[in-house]
Formats: structure tokens, C-alpha cells, sequence
């Protein structure tokens, strides 16, 4: 019996129990939900893109060809991809989903995640969520990446893996940092649980979040799991945060001023 075999049974004996174990976490789904009309200005995304992260071309340049962020730094995990777009037509079904506990777009969130990972999924050994700190868990009542990841390992041949990754460092909120700041921000923040080292060795994982910003916490995830002995990492999420490349460096500069200056502010205000 191999890795992955020996992992799926015990997850199918199991998967009864975390399933009961749901309804009781869950709210019951919402019997008028308007699911299509929450769809309709959703901005799917799909190829041509940026080989390695997966950002939009607006016509095809090539197979393999790259953005300028990944050009100039690429990132550890080998590939991400998004199933749509964040932006005003997607941000009430996420911001539901994330903060409002409603789940009955589940099986369609994986469904569409698994159309945006079709490339890298048939390899994949294990999809490990992106963990929340113990803290924001316990106050947000369930991580959404988890739900998301599990939904997936459903209807895919790759294992779910919630054990493997923690967050050992609550970090501030992504929101409204520039891409430095967000770095700076997760570094240090994820490990791998040695007894998880042994099975994630050599394996090819999926990592799973549910909106992508700048990468900077995938990349970290992806950075703790390829020195644990991971063979490749792969990021699929579904929603990405897609800014013009061209004026994104003028933003970041901006940002990064202002969060200068908020923080002197704040640290002045408190000593
Ligand atoms: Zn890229």
C-alpha cells in the first residue's frame, strides 16, 4: 500500500465523522440564497497567463512566458493558480463565505478550483490548507481554506492534509500592506510539524487559500514544505487580486509611505 492509499483509507473512515462534525460547526444553508445571481459578474480566470503565478495576459505570448514579478523574483512554490478574479463582482460571495459562515457555495468554489489547478492536480499527493492562527480560528469558527481544501480533496485523488502546516506566529492582517511589508509580514510564520515530515517527503502538494494577494504567504507556506522535503509545492486559490502591473510599482511606493508613516504614528502615540 502506498503513501497516498494507505492516507485515503483512513481518511474515508474518517470522513463520515468530520462530516457530522460540520453540521454541528456549520449554520444551516440559507433556503433563499440567489447562488446565480451571486455568480453573475464573477470575472472567471484561466490561460494566457503568467507561467509560475498565474497573473493575466491579455493575449497569448508563448508557452512558459513569465511577468515581470516572477521575472525579477520568482517565488519557491512552482506554480499558483486563481479561479477568478477579487474584485466588485466576487467580493460578496467571498467576504460571505469568509466572514459570514455561509457555506452553500462550497461545492461549486471546488469545482472551480479544480478547473483552475487542471494542470498540476493530477500529480498532486496531498492539498494542505493555508492555517490560520489558533486565535483568529477560534474567533472566525472555522478556516476557510480548510472547508475549501477538503471540499477539493472530495472530488480530486489527492489526500487532505490539515496537520502538516501551522501558523506559529499571529501576524497583523494582510490588508492594506504593500508587497515588502507583506514579506516581512509571514516570514517565520509557518512550520512543519515533524511528525508530518516523514509523509510529506518527496510528496507534490497543493497548497490552498482562498484569495491571493501579492503570494507573500504562499510563497512563505511553499518555503517551509520544500525545506521539509516536499518534491514541489503548487498554490490554488480562489480569488486573486489583480492590479496593473504597470502602476504597481508607483503604488507600492505609495503604500509602503504611508504604512511608514502610520506606523511612527502609532509607535510615537504608545512610547
Ligand atoms: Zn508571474
Amino acid at each position: 500500500m502506498g503513501k497516498r492509499e494507505a492516507f485515503t483509507a483512513v481518511q474515508s473512515v474518517t470522513r463520515g465523522v468530520v462530516k457530522a462534525g460540520l453540521d454541528i460547526v456549520l449554520p444551516p444553508q440559507d433556503p433563499f440564497s440567489k447562488d446565480d445571481k451571486d455568480w453573475e459578474d464573477i470575472q472567471y480566470l484561466d490561460e494566457p497567463c503568467c507561467d509560475i503565478c498565474g497573473f493575466p495576459f491579455e493575449y497569448a505570448v508563448g508557452a512558459g512566458a513569465l511577468c515581470a514579478g516572477c521575472l525579477a523574483s520568482p517565488p519557491r512554490f512552482t506554480s499558483a493558480r486563481a479561479a477568478f478574479i477579487y474584485d466588485d463582482g466576487s467580493r460578496d460571495i467571498i467576504l460571505s463565505f469568509k466572514h459570514g459562515g455561509r457555506t452553500e457555495n462550497l461545492s461549486r468554489f471546488a469545482a472551480q478550483l479544480r478547473r483552475a489547478g487542471r494542470r498540476f492536480l493530477p500529480k498532486a499527493d496531498f492539498i494542505v490548507p493555508v492555517p490560520l492562527y489558533r486565535t483568529r480560528r477560534i474567533k472566525r469558527r472555522y478556516n476557510q481554506s480548510v472547508l475549501l481544501g477538503r471540499a477539493l480533496s472530495h472530488i480530486t485523488n489527492a489526500s487532505f492534509e490539515t496537520e502538516a502546516l501551522r501558523r506559529i506566529r499571529a501576524t497583523e492582517s494582510q490588508g492594506g500592506q504593500s508587497a515588502a511589508g507583506r514579506k516581512r509580514n509571514v516570514q517565520g510564520a509557518f512550520t512543519v510539524v515533524e511528525a508530518a515530515k516523514e509523509r510529506l517527503s518527496g510528496a507534490n502538494i497543493i497548497l490552498i487559500d482562498d484569495v491571493m494577494t501579492t503570494g507573500a504567504t504562499l510563497d512563505a507556506c511553499a518555503s517551509v514544505l520544500l525545506r521539509s522535503g516536499a518534491n514541489r509545492v503548487d498554490a490554488l486559490c480562489l480569488a486573486r487580486v489583480i492590479r496593473d502591473k504597470r502602476s504597481q510599482k508607483d503604488s507600492q511606493d505609495k503604500d509602503s509611505q504611508v504604512k511608514d508613516w502610520q506606523n511612527k504614528d502609532v509607535f510615537d502615540g504608545k512610547s
